[in-house]
């Protein structure tokens, strides 16, 4: 039976869609990124249910379409006017609709979204839904919509189902998209009978709208070589990919040299001489700017499609920990243990006051604060800023946002460009990169690797007893994860204050 996922997979790509009903096992399964995702679409599905309170929910029967299907006949058939996931097959095709109200011009359709924008494969989503009722002709419709959240509404005591979605009517689309709807159901049912995997280029659809779980099967082996054209640095993937249509595929392939950017150029350079392209003007110019004692300052946060905490809204960033290293002159050598100051919050309440207090106790009253990419750390400052009720604490969050100093800079500007960095600047690349095979700055060592494991984590411990052993674990991984991510600032700082002595 075709399903509305399977469905919407198919419409990304009819190769996935194979394998996918062919059973085959993905090489590149679901990341926590992903499962997150799927986990808010359950939060807000549940709240989604007091937008049309009192109805009735057809439950989930793994593999029994037909007998939820008549679940939901024998819940129109008592008159029920609001029903969850009502459950409908026509033609082999299988829907669950989200919310269905009726109202006296007919039934509404409602299509519940965890994202605060609607994109277009949602009205895909919309669309079958739409096509599947309506040829089944059992009751009388009125409306489709979308339903995505509100993200100027914040949380105040209980959430307002009212506002905490925008309704878009999708009726129209729908109507238009049918015949295309129509087109693809034929095309899919003769994919998932046939014997044979579809012929198909990898292209821009095998990121978008998901992440292709079968990408180590059709993209090749050497993407991921210092000389791909794949790593180039903000090149676009239909640019990349009508380079490796060509039969370009890597670096000294490329004819146009010309028309690539600086830092393209540079790329190329760095994997020709084998050596980094050092700019030491460009790193100067960085380290002019930086004052003693200097903060290396990094914030972890979580986000929420359902707000748990007044006054944070869908998808809101909230610092619950942070990680401060001190140094307090440039002759000062740190060890991963010095001057370093760090907090997490209960991960019970609201973490921002308590984050704000601990921050404005432990940065030294002058020097630089060093972020790595710092619009994040400025950001997140800004959003404790205005939640402050004290004015003055506001002012003096607000004043470290006036002391940043961006470690990316050099790097991102010109001034350092290592093959191993693969085209990418972000601190997991540029670190094993300048300082190799030092295992105190290997982030594979640690338990929580990444930020969103960092956060997946920390909301796994909420509803946890008092006393369980993992409140423990969990917080010594995160406070040795962030602990490293700014001694890793340290470290590599270090290393651009050594290139200029090298090279001057
Ligand atoms: S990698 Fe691309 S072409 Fe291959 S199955 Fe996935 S989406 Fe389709």
């Amino acid at each position: 039976m075709l399903s509305k996922s399977k469905f919407i997979l198919g419409q990304q790509c009819v190769k996935s869609f194979w394998f996918d009903v062919n059973n085959i096992k993905p090489t590149n399964p679901a990341d926590d990124g992903t499962k997150e995702r799927l986990s808010a679409g359950n939060e807000v599905g549940n709240i989604s249910k007091d937008y049309f309170p009192g109805g009735k929910e057809v439950p989930y029967l793994p593999g029994e379409e037909t007998k939820m299907f008549e679940i939901t006949k024998k819940y129109l058939d008592e008159g029920i006017t609001s029903i969850y996931e009502a459950s409908f097959v026509y033609d082999d095709i299988f829907v669950r609709v989200d919310l269905m109200n009726k109202t006296e011009k007919g039934w509404n359709i409602y299509e519940v979204k965890s994202s605060t924008s609607i994109r277009s494969y949602h009205e895909y989503d919309a669309s079958i839904q739409w096509h599947v009722l309506k040829e089944l002709n059992l009751i009388k419709l009125n409306g489709v919509f979308i339903a995505t959240l509100n993200n100027d509404y914040s949380k105040n005591n209980k959430i307002d189902p009212i506002k905490f979605f925008n309704i878009k009517p999708v009726t129209e689309i729908a109507e238009e998209y049918e015949s295309e709807i129509k087109k693809k159901i034929r095309e899919l049912k003769e994919v998932s009978k046939s014997p044979k995997e579809p012929l198909l280029e990898i292209g821009p659809h095998c990121k978008k709208p998901h992440g292709c779980v079968y990408l180590d099967k059709c993209w090749p082996d050497n993407i991921d070589n210092i000389n791909s054209v794949f790593s180039l640095y903000r090149m676009n993937l239909k640019k990349k990919l009508n380079l490796y249509n060509q039969g370009i595929d890597t670096f000294d392939k490329i004819k146009d040299k010309e028309s690539l950017s600086s830092t393209q150029k540079n790329q190329l350079r760095a994997y020709e001489e084998k050596s980094p392209i050092i700019n030491t003007e460009k790193i100067q110019s960085f380290i002019n700017k930086v004052e003693y004692p200097i903060s290396y300052f990094d914030f972890e946060t979580f986000t929420d499609a359902v707000p748990i905490h007044d006054k944070q809204r869908s998808h809101m960033q909230m610092p619950f920990q942070y990680s401060l290293h001190i140094q307090n002159d440039i002759n000062e050598k740190l060890n991963l243990n010095d001057n370093h100051y760090q907090f997490i919050a209960d991960h019970e309440e609201d973490p921002r006051e308590s984050i704000a207090k601990s921050m404005l106790k432990n940065f030294p009253k002058e020097g630089s604060i060093m972020a790595y990419n710092q619009s994040f750390e400025k950001r997140c400052i800004e959003s404790l800023a205005e939640h402050c009720p004290d004015t003055a604490m506001s002012e003096e969050l607000r004043a470290l946002n006036e002391r940043f100093v961006d470690l990316i800079e050099p790097f991102r500007g010109g001034g350092y460009y290592d093959s191993k960095f693969k085209g990418s600047f972000s601190i997991k690349k540029v670190l094993p990169a300048i300082c190799p095979n030092n295992k105190e700055l290997d982030y594979k060592e640690l338990e929580i690797s990444n930020g969103g494991m960092a956060m997946s984590s920390y909301k796994k411990l909420r509803g946890l007893p008092t006393d369980s052993e993992n409140i423990k674990i969990t917080r010594d991984a995160l406070f040795e994860y962030c602990r490293l991510d700014t001694f890793a600032m340290y470290a590599i700082y270090e290393n651009l204050l050594e290139t200029i002595k090298r090279n001057s």
